[in-house]
């Protein structure tokens, strides 16, 4: 075929192939198979499509796009390759490049997993919009078709088209032909959009080892350790489910065909912190990752289960910090350094992440994290405190105006000294002590404090109010002795308002 059309990134090949076809008018479904593929059996598959080797010869002129590109980029093998061994992955492969008939969804194990297909075509409008704009038309995003997931890593609910793919199996539909068709919107929710941006996280991870299944059982051991969530052999299986439980409602477990019951003995969350014998989908591995590792990204997680030693006895494997490289060790470091600036130590050890970091540094690198979290012990960055502290002084300055208008109208009243209003506040020693912090409360008080020679002022003047208005002379001694205030002890400038008001 002339001029096939180049996959845009993150592309279906099923979505370039159903292009193809539109931009050579071709509306026959075999005569499409027969010029892409020069055979007439190819099965339109989405997911995981196979006579990629065809497609690689078909965009031979561009000088990019080898098969292993292809099949990494524009399908979803990336979200399996991870989980399945070595041999399969290189079996599957093998089947993607020229026939597979079925047998690939059989290896990576698509058809037994607990992980439904939904094989509807969908859609995100928002992402439409976007395509529209940046290349002109539309095409079908790997994105949009996360198994078990329906919805968009970045906008949420998808749009359902009433199309299968499985209706007609040699055709490639395009999206362009079908946005008019009737739609439904699909449900979502943000722990599906967590999964679904997670899940992309994956397909954005190159070619490169996966784990053994015996490096994956290591894994989660160990991550039961680094939790505290195992004796000995004995893993704490109802503390992990607390955990997970916590992370993600039972409803979104249940929509996704992985509800857990802690009761029952076989349920794929215990036994994914068991010998793993079989490959887990990359839901559950997310599940878990997302439950317990939130700070760390799908690749690094990866490649540190790829670097786990086995030995024949797992269970009691440790990591021996001569197999730790360097880059790990520098990845972890600098994790453990951003956790702490943004918490404090307390703060990020309280973290789940940053409790499974901190017990791998202690066992990996002690020295090195003995002496960093010394250097920041002390130091208080927590930025919550810090807006606590300005909450604080706010609220405090409310509460003391608020004692203000009770005390204008009542001279009589005691000397409205700092410590008196303080003594009004329920946390008047944290306040005291904390002054400094608190800019708005030592304003307040500068200001409306009554120092003593204000307090025997208005004393005085109330005092010589309350007898003029009751008709009684002025004499110094009466109103001394009804202000209750003694000549000694009166201030200078008290001393001279009463000189100035001349009484005898
Ligand atoms: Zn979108």
């Amino acid at each position: 075929m002339h001029n096939f059309p180049v996959p845009y990134p993150n592309e279906l090949l099923y979505s370039t192939v159903a292009r193809a076809g539109v931009y050579q008018g071709i509306t026959s479904p075999k005569q499409l198979l027969d010029e892409v593929f020069n055979d007439r059996k190819v099965v339109a598959t989405l997911d995981l499509p196979c006579h990629v080797q065809a497609l690689a010869q078909q965009l031979r002129r561009t000088g990019r796009f080898s098969i292993q590109e292809l099949i990494y980029q524009h399908t979803l093998f990336p979200i399996y390759s991870p989980f399945i061994t070595e041999a399969r992955k290189k079996r599957a492969i093998q089947l993607m490049t020229a026939c597979s008939q079925g047998a690939i969804h059989l290896l990576l194990g698509v058809a037994a997993s607990r992980v439904q297909v939904n094989d509807y075509l969908r859609y995100c409008p928002e992402c439409l919009k976007r395509q529209y704009q940046q290349y002109g038309e539309h095409f079908w995003l790997r994105s949009w078709f996360f198994p078990g997931l329906q919805v968009c890593p970045e906008h949420g609910a998808l749009t359902i088209l009433p199309i299968r793919t499985s209706a007609h199996r040699h055709q490639f539909h395009s999206l362009t032909s079908l946005l008019s068709d009737d739609v439904v919107d699909a449900a979502s929710c943000s722990e599906l959009i967590q999964l679904a941006r997670f899940a992309s996280q994956l397909l954005t991870i190159p070619f490169g080892g996966s784990p053994s299944l015996e490096q994956w059982t290591s894994f989660y051991r160990n991550l039961a350790v680094d939790f505290r969530l195992s004796r000995g052999n004995h893993i704490r299986h109802d503390e992990i489910y607390e955990r997970v439980i916590h992370q993600f409602q039972k409803s979104t477990l249940a929509q996704l065909h992985l509800q857990l019951d802690p009761t029952k003995d076989s349920s794929w969350l215990k036994n994914i912190f068991r010998k793993h014998r079989k490959t887990f989908s990359y839901l559950e591995h997310g599940i878990v990752w997302l439950s317990f590792l939130v700070d760390m990204k799908p690749d690094e997680i990866i490649q540190h289960a790829h670097r786990i030693a086995t030995c024949a006895k797992v269970f009691t494997y440790t990591v021996k910090s001569s197999v730790i490289e360097q880059c790990e060790l520098n990845i972890k470091r600098r994790l453990w350094q951003k956790l702490v600036r943004k918490n404090g130590v307390l703060g990020a050890r309280k973290l789940g992440s940053g409790n499974a970091l901190y017990a791998w540094l202690y066992r990996n690198d002690t020295p090195w994290l003995l002496n960093f979290n010394s250097e920041h012990k002390m130091r208080r960055t927590n930025p919550e405190q810090k807006l606590n502290w300005h909450l604080r002084d706010l609220n405090t300055v409310r509460q003391l105006y608020r004692l203000l208008p009770a005390v204008d109208v009542c001279y009589t009243g005691p000397r409205l000294s700092a410590n008196f209003l303080l003594t009004k506040l329920k946390n008047k020693s944290t306040i005291e002590k904390n002054l400094s912090k608190l800019p708005l409360v030592s304003m307040f008080l500068a200001r409306y404090a009554e120092t003593v020679t204000e307090y025997q002022l208005r004393r005085l003047v109330n005092t010589c109010i309350e007898l003029s208005d009751n008709s009684e002379s002025l004499k110094k001694w009466v109103v001394l002795r009804k202000a209750g205030l003694s000549e000694e002890r009166l201030c200078a400038d008290t001393q001279k308002v009463l000189a100035e008001m001349k009484l005898f």
